[in-house]
């Protein structure tokens, strides 16, 4: 059995590799942009490849990979996602982002609350917390 602090260590070292190959990822997809032919391809194959590798960690030392980063991420053919390039974005209003892979086709989908605007309740706390303000000013008190 490894000792509980050991984990921790190991944790450690296995979230900085993935945040480090997530950061090689996306340079090498940059790079892909600017390159063409056979040189673009090894480029992109290369980003998917750190991606790849950072999943691996992640599974063998059951760290999550941040939300931010995982939401980019090709579940099955290990693509670095850019929304306008290999991905597809779309909004189902007030219900669920799509985020398609246009490399193999591949959806996901996360669950998401439309932009409303404030209660007319909150708006009433918010007036409520602004006189609250002005009076603090006025009586100079914290
Ligand atoms: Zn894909």
């Amino acid at each position: 059995m490894v000792a509980k602090r050991e984990r921790r260590r190991r944790k450690d070292i296995a979230f900085q590799r993935i945040e480090r190959l997530f950061e090689l990822a996306e340079e090498a997809a940059k790079e892909a942009r600017m390159r063409e032919g056979r040189e673009r391809e090894e480029m992109e194959r290369r980003s998917d490849r750190y991606v790849l590798l950072a999943r691996k960690i992640s599974m063998r030392h059951r760290v999550r990979i941040p939300r931010h980063l995982k939401m980019w991420i090709c579940k099955r053919c290990n693509a670095f996602l850019i929304p306008g390039r290999n991905a597809r974005v779309r909004l189902r209003r007030g219900e669920y982002i799509t985020i398609t892979c246009l490399r193999c086709g591949a959806e996901k989908r996360r669950p998401y609350k439309a932009p409303r605007p404030p209660s007319p309740r909150r708006q009433q706390s918010t007036e409520r917390a602004g006189k609250a303000e002005k009076r603090r000013k006025e009586f100079n008190v914290l």
